[in-house]
Formats: structure tokens, C-alpha cells, sequence
């Protein structure tokens, strides 16, 4: 396995708040909350950010964002923020592609 961060909590390997989880993806709270609702939603397959995203590994891409909509519908967040950082300039930090899910609070477009 990679020396990654994501590909560890997704393993199980490193605890985290789980918010929701099945053979493909992953989701599960931030660590740091941005909004009264924040969690990441990341391919247990390891892909380096939406800039990796192909032909090969697009499905379970689609995948996440099937899993995006279901998880909001059940916790019915009817207005929320998807956001995924590509490269350092954009904020990325963790280079395994997630996407943040927020919620709860007003939001500034765009983004700063
Ligand atoms: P990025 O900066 O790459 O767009 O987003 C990485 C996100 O991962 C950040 O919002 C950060 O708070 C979160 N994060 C970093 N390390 C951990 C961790 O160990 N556990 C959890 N749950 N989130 C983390
Ligand atoms: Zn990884």
C-alpha cells in the first residue's frame, strides 16, 4: 500500500468518525470542521486527485458522488458544498483524491 494518509483511514488503519462505507468508497468526518456539517468522501482505490481521474478509475468516481447524494438525502442537508482542491496552489494537503461535503452555514462565492 502507499504511505498515504487516506488510503490508512480508509483501511481502517488509522480511526476515524465514519460517516459512511462500502466496497468502493469511503466517507467519514473532518477533522477539522469548516462547517457545522464537514466530511470527506474518498475512493478506497488510491487516486491522486481529480487531475488522475481516466477512463480506468471514472466509475468510481461517479461512485462517490452516487454516495454524496444518498448520504445527504439521510441527513437531510437539502443545500450543501462539494468541493475537491487539486494541487498545492488549490489547497490540496492530502493527495488522495476527496471531496469535501459542507454544510449548515451560509457560503461565500466565490470561494477565497
Ligand atoms: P485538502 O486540504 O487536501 O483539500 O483536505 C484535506 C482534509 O483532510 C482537511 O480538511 C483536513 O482537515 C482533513 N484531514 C487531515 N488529516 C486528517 C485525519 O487524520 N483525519 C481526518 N478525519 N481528517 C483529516
Ligand atoms: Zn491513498
Amino acid at each position: 500500500m502507499e504511505d498515504c494518509l487516506f488510503c490508512k483511514i480508509a483501511a481502517g488503519e488509522i480511526p476515524s468518525s465514519k460517516v459512511y462505507e462500502d466496497d468502493i468508497c469511503y466517507a467519514f468526518n473532518d477533522i477539522d470542521p469548516q462547517a457545522p456539517t464537514h466530511f470527506l468522501v474518498i475512493p478506497k482505490q488510491h487516486i491522486k486527485s481529480v487531475a488522475a481521474v481516466d477512463e480506468t478509475n471514472s466509475a468510481i468516481v461517479a461512485h462517490c458522488f452516487e454516495v454524496i447524494a444518498r448520504v445527504a438525502k439521510e441527513k437531510g442537508m437539502d443545500s450543501f458544498r462539494v468541493v475537491s482542491n487539486i494541487g498545492e496552489q488549490a489547497g490540496q494537503s492530502v493527495f488522495h483524491l476527496h471531496f469535501h461535503v459542507l454544510s449548515g452555514r451560509d457560503m461565500t462565492w466565490p470561494p477565497g
